[in-house]
């Protein structure tokens, strides 16, 4: 069987073959106990799964609802009116024409006469207990999802809608106020989430602090829920606030398998900026997702595939004299599409894989400088960025200096570009990391200043060699005096805490020229050269002789 995902025709020719070797083979959705067929390209529920052990409540130990969770193989033997059925079940993800994904499991089974010894017959299914939270009392997850899908194919009329809440800060109740507290948080939410439903409504607890209801869409009173939610008084002696996220997922299609009508809500809640408000899903957001989704997916074969190119912008002194560069990232696909950073990077920086990038770029940038160590090019140093995620993920400190190491390079030679935003999570311990690097010997720029929220305190305390002033920040400064006078006055600082000023996005003669005269003394923009490739960049500065003058005609 291939591994990956299945379009619903490649699945029907699959069941075809399977059907060859195997007595019954069949496709379920094990969460909603659910077997699965298919209409115009795309999944729709059939009948109830435990038909087949012509049984009225979930298997026990449902093997596909294993497979499905696990993501692997599971085999297993079920034993039914005289009979052993062995079922094999594996985890497969089939795509609908509409570019949704089903979880699903591919049960192929083998029926034999007779039961092993010492096995008894009948199926042992889940009592209702299993269905029902025991700390709230409402549903979960496993009785919201049968419950809902039995509302959706027993109304007609009704227009429905799932909910999902859950709070921003909900794990600071429990750090910081106990367990305790929290968990009469979760009985307080589910009181009001039941208080507000009607009869043929229904609502559960999914998860952790996340509730799940099935509404009446024009009955929601989303006004009253985020009040009441975000009023919850449990925590009585401090000015402690609690945040909601709400998002709804207005049911268009019933058939959409009940796992995917919540995952739809919580992508609201995701794309949700801020809290105490409702969000709507639209399909634009499934777009991102699944662009999201690509890039990840994509990644690892990229930096295999040699897909993710050094570019380096120059950096230029007064004189226009090229003294670095930065190096910038560009994913080149083997179509020759080029995808840009901030397409990407902020897709890395949500797991590990933004410090697979970093490693892998910093040790292009190494291996680059001790390639230039004897040339035309000695001089020359290169800056890299480090995201403020890579020191969550592994020992950005040692990596570095096991690089300078490797290459045998000046550490001066390859300075290090941290973002004010690093500083913002955990402030004592992210300084420490760059304190520690700063004393081995690396130079450190304070990237993006002026973009978002800069604190002018912060670089006191920050042991950076360099201030990079964001393109942003150019922008503003020439709209108004105002921003110029702070611009003046942020070089003043900077020179005082004996910080170089380089600034980035210089575009015009006429910036430049202010830029001199306020004190900066590097410069970076489109002025002097985009990003290009390594070859090129050491192309320009050998034809140009090292300097880069007047382009602003280019
Ligand atoms: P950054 O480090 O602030 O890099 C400067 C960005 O400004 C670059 O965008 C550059 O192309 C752009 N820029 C330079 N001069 C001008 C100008 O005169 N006008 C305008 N409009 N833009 C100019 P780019 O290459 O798209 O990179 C965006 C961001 O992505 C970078 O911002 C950096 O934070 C991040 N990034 C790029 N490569 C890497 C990487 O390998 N690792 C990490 N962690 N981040 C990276
Ligand atoms: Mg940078
Ligand atoms: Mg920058």
């Amino acid at each position: 069987m291939k591994k990956g995902i299945y379009t619903s025709a490649e699945i029907k020719q699959l069941i075809e073959q399977m059907n060859l070797i195997y007595d019954f083979v069949r496709i379920v959705d094990p969460v909603e106990c659910q077997e699965l067929d298919f209409n115009n390209g795309r999944v729709i529920p059939a009948k109830n799964c435990y038909n087949v052990w012509n049984n009225d409540k979930r298997c026990a130990q449902c093997s596909s609802y294993k497979a499905c969770l696990s993501r692997k193989r599971v085999e297993k033997n079920e034993y039914h009116e005289g009979k052993t059925f062995h079922i094999l079940s594996f985890p497969v993800q089939i795509l609908n024409e509409d570019g949704t994904i089903v979880e699903s499991v591919l049960e192929c089974i083998t029926i034999k006469e007779g039961i092993e010894e010492g096995h008894s017959e009948g199926v042992k299914v889940k009592d209702d207990s299993a269905l029902v939270d025991s700390l709230t009392g409402l549903l979960n997850w496993d009785g919201f999802y049968k419950e809902v899908r039995k509302k959706l194919m027993t109304t007609d009329q009704n227009k429905w809608a799932i909910v999902v809440c859950n709070y921003v800060n909900f794990k600071m109740i429990n750090e910081i106020f106990g367990r305790e507290k929290g968990n009469e948080v979760l009985i307080k939410t589910a009181e009001i989430i039941k208080s507000e439903l009607a009869e043929d409504e229904c609502c559960a607890r999914l998860r952790g602090d996340r509730f799940g209801l099935l509404v009446h869409e024009e009955k929601l009173s989303e006004k009253f829920l985020v009040n009441e939610l975000s009023n919850i008084d449990v925590i009585d002696e401090s000015e402690f606030k609690i945040k909601v996220q709400i998002g709804v997922y207005p049911i268009k299609d019933r058939m959409t398998p009940v796992s995917i009508m919540c995952d739809r809500a919580a992508i609201a809640i995701s794309e949700a900026q801020g809290f105490n408000k409702v969000v709507y899903f639209e399909d634009s957001m499934m777009k991102k997702i699944y662009y999201e989704k690509y890039i990840t997916d994509e990644f690892e074969k990229a930096l295999k595939n040699n897909e993710l190119k050094m570019y380096m912008q120059p950096q230029v002194a007064e004189d226009g004299k090229i003294v670095g560069a930065e190096c910038l990232t560009r994913w080149i696909r083997s179509d020759g599409s080029m995808i840009m950073p901030d397409q990407f990077i902020y897709v890395l920086e949500r797991s590990e894989l933004i410090s697979r990038l970093d490693m892998y770029i910093w040790e292009k940038a190494a291996a680059k400088l001790k390639e230039w160590k004897n040339s035309e090019f000695k001089d020359l140093y290169i800056s890299v960025n480090i995201s403020p995620k890579d020191f969550f993920y592994f020992n950005a400190c040692e990596y570095l200096n096991k690089l300078i190491e490797k290459y045998d390079i000046d550490r001066k030679k390859l300075k290090l570009e941290i973002t004010e935003s690093m500083m913002m999570v955990d402030e004592q311990k992210q300084l420490a990391l760059v304190e520690r690097l700063h004393e081995s010997g690396f130079e450190i720029e304070i990237d993006d200043f002026g973009k978002g929220y800069s604190s002018l305190s912060l670089l006191k305390d920050i042991p950076a060699d360099a201030l990079k002033i964001d393109k942003q920040f150019l922008k503003e400064s020439y709209n108004n005096a105002k921003s110029e006078r702070i611009l003046g006055s942020v070089v003043d600082m900077s020179k005082r805490l004996d910080m170089n000023v380089i600034v980035e996005g210089v575009e015009n003669t006429r910036q430049l020229e202010r830029l001199v005269e306020l004190g900066c003394d590097r410069f970076q923009g489109f002025y002097f050269s985009k990003p290009i490739p390594v070859d090129e960049f050491e192309k320009l500065y050998i034809t140009n002789k090292g300097m880069i003058n007047n382009k602003e005609a280019a």
